[in-house]
């Protein structure tokens, strides 16, 4: 990405229209370095119109993340978190990662406007849009070890779904182990990514990437149907009151998962099941498929699937569900 884009991006955030002098002047460089730094935008996803002889205008206005806004709705909220907003990252969870393995503090919320490199599970590309998405990573470290955090995306899902329902969305469900989905489409993506051993502690760093207003290009690129807040919730949500809004949910969803693990949370989180009682198939990393039917998840998270030869439990892992009728589904 050009280095400039962002900072001509912020100038003309407003959505109104800005001449290329004016912008070049309050950067100090050239009117034809603004032209470039313009020229590849829309990879962000975001539409600048070239209107000649006047200037640059942007098709949608950006509302831009601000740490101190979402900082000082948590501090009323009570909730201890600190939060970062970064410009440009390959992906918030790698940056946080490399920070927690520095000795960053348990609490630190790394937000971006854009991830160049966003990753889901497997290494699978996470796509986001400029002022559309909403991408962050927190890091909380725990005192258990790995084995005692079983069905952390689950619980990670169940109170981003609470936070959006509180905000008006509706028919939220949620996909085994970490998607939130809307009506068969994908809303939003969690990847909760763990340092540490066996006996503990650990640092985990928990991933969310989320639609606000997406392209519908973006089904295109992600190679499968997508949702956004915009189309199932009135008006167009404030990202900062978004992120807020789940940081505080998720802060305390995560104090009781330290306390309590998933198991009291196993009730609540079956019932917004997405694939509850339904056939599905569940895809192996070799490719290998089971069939059955979903039947809900155990105390540590793991989904239990009813098949002709029996009762299955699996663990999350490189795991991924499948509706049955997609044949040949597998990734
Ligand atoms: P699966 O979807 O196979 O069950 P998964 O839930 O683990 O796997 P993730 O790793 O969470 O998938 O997300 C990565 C996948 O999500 C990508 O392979 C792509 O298909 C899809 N994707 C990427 N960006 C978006 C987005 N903004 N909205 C919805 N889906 C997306």
């Amino acid at each position: 990405m050009n280095p400039l884009s962002l900072p001509v991006l912020r100038l003309i955030g407003d959505g109104r229209l800005h001449s290329g002098e004016t912008i070049a002047r309050q950067l100090g460089v050239s009117r034809g370095t603004v032209w470039n730094a313009l020229r590849d935008v829309n990879a962000l996803g975001v539409t600048v119109h070239r209107v000649p002889g006047r200037g640059y205008q942007l098709v949608e206005p950006i509302h831009w993340l601000d740490a101190r806004e979402v900082g000082q709705q948590l501090a009323r909220a009570g909730v201890p978190l600190e939060v970062q907003v970064l410009d440009c990252v390959a992906s918030t969870n790698t940056e946080l990662l490399a920070r927690a393995a520095q000795g960053a503090s348990h609490g630190l919320v790394l937000a971006a406007e854009v991830q160049t490199a966003g990753r889901g599970r497997a290494g699978r590309p996470w796509y986001a849009v400029l002022g559309g998405s909403l991408t962050f990573s927190l890091l909380w470290r725990f005192d258990h070890g790995v084995g005692a955090l079983g069905g952390l995306s689950l619980a990670v899902g169940l109170a981003t779904a609470r936070a959006l329902e509180a905000l008006g969305a509706r028919g939220i469900e949620l996909k085994w182990p970490n998607d939130l989905m809307h009506r068969g489409r994908k809303l939003a993506g969690i990847l909760v990514e763990v340092q540490g051993d066996a006996l503990g502690p650990t640092a985990t760093v928990i991933g969310i990437g989320l639609n606000i207003r997406v392209p519908t290009e973006l089904a295109v690129r992600a190679g499968q149907p997508v949702a956004d807040l915009a189309s199932i919730m009135d008006g167009r949500p404030d990202r900062n009151r978004l992120l807020a809004a789940i940081l505080i949910e998720l802060n305390s969803a995560l104090e009781r998962f330290a306390q309590e693990g998933f198991a009291p949370r196993r009730a609540e989180w079956d019932a917004m099941h997405a694939y509850r009682d339904r056939p599905v198939r569940v895809v192996l990393p070799d490719g290998r498929a089971w069939e059955g039917v979903a039947c809900g998840v155990g105390e540590n998270g793991e989904l239990i699937l009813d098949t002709v030869h029996g009762r299955y439990r699996f663990s999350a892992g490189e795991v991924s569900l499948r509706p049955a009728v997609e044949a040949g589904g597998g990734r």
